[in-house]
């Protein structure tokens, strides 16, 4: 599952057939259900294939541009759109950064800072991972719907990963922290 799929180029879809709202994928394989009900899909509309019924492709909602759809390709495509889109209303500018208010507590009381704030996968991963060790949570908590579900509304530019990818990042910051107090103790 958390194996890295391999992104492509956007492709524009010729002759777009109409479009259908998203509806029920009960009885679709696993891969593509979990990618039809994929929080990236708030952000397009569903390209249905006349003759098969099956996604071919996808609209997004503030630009109106086509995409190809493939379950093997899964919504890597989209996501990737989402971050380069001019009218997605997260990317105020072209570096994609907004700003953040940060408030801080100090003698005098408190003040708040301006500041750029952009999206990063991996440093979400990372706190993520800490979230788990620090609460002693089960790492499968990371791969239930509706946990994925507050996430995805939170930060659509979120990629859900699987309970060996946190395991597998939980594992990383438990060995970095044990060289690393090994080091300041001198073994
Ligand atoms: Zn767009």
């Amino acid at each position: 599952m958390s194996a890295t799929t391999p992104t492509r180029e956007d492709t524009e879809v010729q002759n777009a057939p109409q479009t259908v709202a998203a509806e029920s994928t009960s009885n679709k394989p696993p891969r593509s259900r979990a990618n039809a009900k994929s929080t990236v899909w708030q952000h397009f509309e569903k390209i249905y294939d006349s003759k098969t019924n099956k996604i071919e492709g996808s609209k997004c909602m503030y630009c109106e541009k086509t995409l190809a759809y493939s379950v093997a390709n899964g919504t890597s495509s989209m996501r990737k759109h989402l971050t380069s889109c001019k009218k997605f209303p997260q990317n105020v500018d072209s570096s994609q950064t907004l700003l953040s208010f940060k408030t801080t507590q100090k003698d005098e009381g408190q003040t708040s800072e301006v500041g750029t704030w952009k999206f990063d996968q991996e440093n979400c991963r990372k706190l993520l991972a800490e979230v788990i060790i620090s609460t002693e949570d089960c790492f499968t908590k990371v791969e239930h719907p509706k946990f994925r579900q507050f996430l995805g509304a939170l930060q659509p530019l979120w990629k859900n990963v699987s309970r060996f990818t946190v395991a597998r990042d939980c594992s990383k910051i438990f060995n970095y922290e044990k060289l690393h107090s090994r080091t300041n103790c001198g073994i």
